[in-house]
């Protein structure tokens, strides 16, 4: 269902694969047929800059004829900042990303961008400024170059291997038969989920946006090349806004502020030394989890 949030600007390159690939075309009209139907805002102003601020006030949401999935929920962003959102399964962790996205508008509440009410901006433009990464990549028929490139069409070889290293797939894309010419996809090479994970990484990187949304989007990478990864990005999130979903809090632990969410309810909030501190829900969950990843490094190694 996270598919439906690829940016919309990835649907119309994608148009170009549909002569290439019948499969891809199919793909596409599946995608374009889950879309959640949008605001249309005739008066809507156009985003000319990347926005310097983004808040939640308050906001709450429930899908239509459900419980309420989102609660109260308030955080901003800020450029160079890192948000992160853990918590349990179901707790509303993407629903976030949704609203944020504009595929939901709260139902009460408030998103500002740069103080202006969402529902003000003009949507595609939004969504221009923002990389988007989710735990299901999706890659289309074409090569591994190709398919980095994707939102950056005419991006050197260069740069897209210098994102490739940042997102910590330089080196196993070398490795395959035909290395960057490797054809991926359906019909092409089949990669594993952590591989094509950070493919996708890869390509948010190459389009150099600045608001970065990482909904598990090194889920399936293990906990060594993730920390590999997360170092990469120290740089990279440098000067934009990254909102970082994860189970795995090792990937959220340098975040500026994480959120702990549990039933749609921001129960902490906090630096990962301040959530230790405060001994409560996110300190538990530490303790089991780097329980977890000292057992898993010892199976790697
Ligand atoms: P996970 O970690 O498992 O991805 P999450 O924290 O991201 O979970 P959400 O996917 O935001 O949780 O889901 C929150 C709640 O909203 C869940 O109870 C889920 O069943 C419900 N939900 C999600 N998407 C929809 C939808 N399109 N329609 C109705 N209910 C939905």
């Amino acid at each position: 269902a996270m598919r439906l949030i690829l940016p919309l600007f990835v649907f119309g390159m994608l148009i170009n694969q549909i002569q290439r690939s019948e499969a891809s075309a199919r793909r596409i009209r599946e995608l374009l047929a889950q879309k959640p139907t949008r605001d249309e805002n005739p008066h809507a102003r156009v985003l000319q800059q990347a926005p310097q601020r983004i808040e939640f006030e308050n906001v709450s949401f429930a899908y239509p004829g459900r419980e309420r999935t989102i609660t109260n929920v308030t955080f901003s962003m800020e450029p160079g900042q890192m948000i992160g959102v853990v918590g349990p399964t179901g707790a509303g962790k993407s629903t976030l990303v949704k609203l944020l996205l504009r595929y939901y508008q709260p139902d009460s509440g408030r998103i500002l961008v740069d103080s202006s009410p969402m529902r003000a901006i003009d949507m595609e433009s939004f969504r221009r400024q923002v990389g988007y990464v989710s735990q299901d990549a999706f890659l289309f028929f074409g090569s591994v170059a190709e398919n980095i490139a994707l939102g950056a069409p005419d991006s050197t070889r260069k740069a897209i291997e210098r994102a490739a290293e940042i997102a910590g797939a330089h080196e196993f894309i070398t490795a395959l038969p035909q290395g960057y010419d490797t054809p991926v996809g359906e019909r092409g090479l089949k990669l594993s989920g952590g591989q094509r994970q950070r493919i996708s990484l890869a390509r948010a990187v190459l389009r150099d946006p600045p608001i970065l949304v990482l909904d598990e989007a090194t889920s399936a990478v293990d906990t060594r090349t993730e920390a590999l990864i997360q170092e990469n990005l120290r740089a990279f999130r440098n000067r934009r806004m990254t909102l970082a979903v994860a189970h795995r809090l090792s990937t959220v632990r340098a975040s500026d502020s994480i959120l702990v969410l549990v039933d749609g309810v921001v129960v902490e909030n906090g630096d990962h030394e301040s959530l230790l501190a405060q001994n409560g829900a996110y300190a538990n969950l530490w303790a089991v989890q780097s329980g977890e990843a000292v057992a898993d490094d010892n199976t790697v190694s």
